[in-house]
């Protein structure tokens, strides 16, 4: 029998290589550090998604169902691994529990871990209760809650989704876009006008980047249909007058500063490097770009590859990604693993 093909991380990427691979007849070896499959969109509870519009639960869910029920994966939860020796065809791994197994290659589907807002403290999260991230009210929809203030349970009138949380911010050495927040936050305040129609959403923005065919979906149709409002501004900071949380800052278009009380301020949090990698990189011997994501070979020649030979990477491990992407990217790493092991094997 093939040596399996270690799958590191079973979010959407690695559920995505895990398949491909198995639907070849290929056997997959799956750690997954917590004690569920599925990655973010599983872990943190996101409602629906960005642009399917279907519930996390239903079409990552799906991905898991069919991993899980195939009998070429094995897989192991709470787990990571601890050594990687070897060479294209012919690895070895230690995992957390002491097991020893043999791989001819490895996926890298680590993915990202969410910025913690704490770090941007004059943002109000951390001070005030009914400051919360967008995975928060991810949680508030999916569970089917709704949306409501934490300090009291109240609906909340008004609304602030505050963008680039942690994203675009050199102040805090996070240059990048992370690339999905736009889309999200857009879609978010639909939700929210949905279940609360009375309320009243404001999106405070630098640019709009609701790439691609994004733009009408949500950009213009959250305004057209569920009269979102848009400010593009600078925030100074979140405080509050003892009732109402109050965001202070400059109106960019009008150059004028802006104080406007809101009862709940959502922070659209970005996606950092997950805090492992460096741990990963020294593990698997491949090397880091330099925001401290795993580094691709190249960007055309073999998307999946990393600076070590059998080792691949997929998904937002290598930077801010889409479900969408990292799902192509899971696939595209199996295809590269295929091509590598046939080459090993004819030597
Ligand atoms: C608030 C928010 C909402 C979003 N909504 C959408 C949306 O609607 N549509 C969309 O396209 N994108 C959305 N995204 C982006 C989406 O989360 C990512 O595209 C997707 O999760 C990337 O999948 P992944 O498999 O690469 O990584 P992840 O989902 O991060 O999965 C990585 C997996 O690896 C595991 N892991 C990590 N380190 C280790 C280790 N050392 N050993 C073993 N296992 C490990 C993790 O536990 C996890 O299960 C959103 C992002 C945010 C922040
Ligand atoms: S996608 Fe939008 S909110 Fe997210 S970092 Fe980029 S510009 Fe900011």
């Amino acid at each position: 029998m093939s040596k399996p093909v270690l799958v590191i991380g079973g979010g959407p990427a690695g559920l995505a290589a895990a398949h491909a691979l198995a639907s070849v007849g290929r056997n997959v070896t799956l750690i997954e550090k917590e004690d569920r499959l599925g990655g973010a969109p599983i872990l943190s509870g996101y409602a629906k998604l960005v642009p399917s519009g279907e519930w996390a639960k239903d079409a990552i869910g799906g991905m898991v169902g069919r991993v899980e029920g195939n009998g070429l994966v094995d897989v192991r939860l709470n787990t990571t691994v601890k050594a990687f020796d070897g060479t294209p065809g012919a690895f070895s791994a230690i995992l957390s529990d002491e097991s020893k197994i043999d791989a001819g290659a490895a996926v890298l589907c680590t993915g990202f871990t969410h910025f913690d807002p704490v770090n941007k403290p004059e943002w109000g999260f951390g001070t005030f209760q009914d400051v919360v991230t967008t995975t928060q009210v991810e949680q508030m929809i999916s569970s089917g809650n709704g949306v409501r203030c934490p300090s009291d349970g109240r609906k909340p009138k008004r609304v602030a989704i505050l963008l680039c949380v942690g994203s675009r911010d050199r102040q805090i050495g996070r240059e990048w876009c992370s690339k999905v927040c736009c889309t999200v936050s857009s879609n978010l305040g639909m939700e929210i006008r949905e279940e609360l129609p009375d309320t009243h959403v404001y999106i405070y923005y630098m640019d709009i980047r609701t790439f691609g065919l994004y733009e009408d979906l949500y950009y213009w149709r959250s305004q057209e249909e569920f009269k979102i409002k848009y400010i593009k501004s600078r925030i100074a900071k979140v405080t509050s007058d003892g009732e109402r949380l109050i965001v202070k800052g400059e109106d960019t278009l009008v150059k004028r500063p802006i104080s406007i009380p809101f009862d709940l301020v959502v922070h659209a949090i970005g996606m950092d490097p997950n805090v492992d990698n460096l741990l990963l990189s020294s593990v698997f011997d491949v090397e880091l770009e330099g925001h401290q994501f795993l580094k691709r070979a190249s960007t055309y020649d073999s998307m999946a590859g990393t600076s070590r030979p059998g080792v691949f990477v997929a998904g937002a491990a290598t930077g801010p990604e889409t479900i969408d992407d990292s799902i192509a990217q899971g696939q595209a790493a199996a295809m590269a693993v295929l091509s590598i092991l046939s080459q090993a094997a004819a030597e």
